[in-house]
């Protein structure tokens, strides 16, 4: 899952991306309206949320947000917004955010809201299994046979977007889009090293990987047979 924070104060946008990556999500940062408005038309596609700050420098967050909306309908967009009367809240969901949270916030809340919103664009779903492997997103877990699997943040990632696309190929390229951030140099066979991980604490031993590699193009986890 990739995010884009748009947040001009240093501070705040280093707590909410460190706090980001550690539960796996790639995170691109702008730390001013212009650039904001930027990332966010190059890379729309590419994004499956975004945090704007409402008060930028540059542009605001509610012009990156129309902005989006004219492009894109469909991917979530929270506010995050020390302005907090009724009326500026409802303008702000009236440009077609979907949420807003007032500052100071607790991390974990912005946590859940992004969850939900997640979920509900992808069927509600929250859980996902192949064979006796179960990836768990709200409970952040992985389990193997029902016992728990460690995995680090850029392994949860890769094997969520895997299993989000089961029976499809995850493309090379999707895959860096999705899991590295832009300051990534684009050096994909990092991936393959990823998939190595993943292979060793997830395959079972002396069986055929359940992660398939189509040279040159990709992964894909087969749909359960
Ligand atoms: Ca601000």
């Amino acid at each position: 899952m990739r995010v884009l924070l748009v947040e001009d104060e240093t501070a705040i946008a280093r707590f909410i991306a460190d706090g980001l990556e550690e539960e796996g999500f790639a995170v691109d940062v702008a730390g001013n309206g212009r650039e904001g408005l930027r990332l966010a038309l190059d890379n729309l596609a590419e994004y499956d949320l975004f945090l704007l700050d409402w008060m930028l420098p540059g542009a605001s967050g509610i012009e990156i947000c129309r902005a989006i909306r004219r492009e894109n309908k469909t991917t979530p967009v929270i506010f995050l917004t020390a302005k907090d009367t009724v009326d500026d809240v409802v303008f702000g969901l009236e440009t077609g955010a979907n949420d807003y949270l007032r500052k100071p916030f607790a991390f974990e809340e912005l946590l859940a809201r992004m969850r939900v919103l997640l979920r509900n664009g992808d069927g509600e779903q929250n859980v996902f299994r192949y064979a006796d492997i179960e990836l768990d997103i709200s409970g952040h877990r992985v389990l193997k046979a029902g016992k728990q699997v460690e995995l680090t943040q850029k392994e949860f990632a890769l094997l969520e977007l895997l299993l989000r696309n089961k029976g499809k190929v995850c493309r090379r390229t999707r895959i860096i889009e999705k899991i590295w951030d832009i300051h990534f140099d684009h050096d994909t066979s990092v991936i393959d090293v990823y998939i190595n991980f993943l292979r060793k604490k997830l395959d079972l031993p002396g069986q055929p990987s359940f992660i398939q590699t189509l040279r040159g193009v990709g992964y894909r986890v087969n749909n359960d047979v």
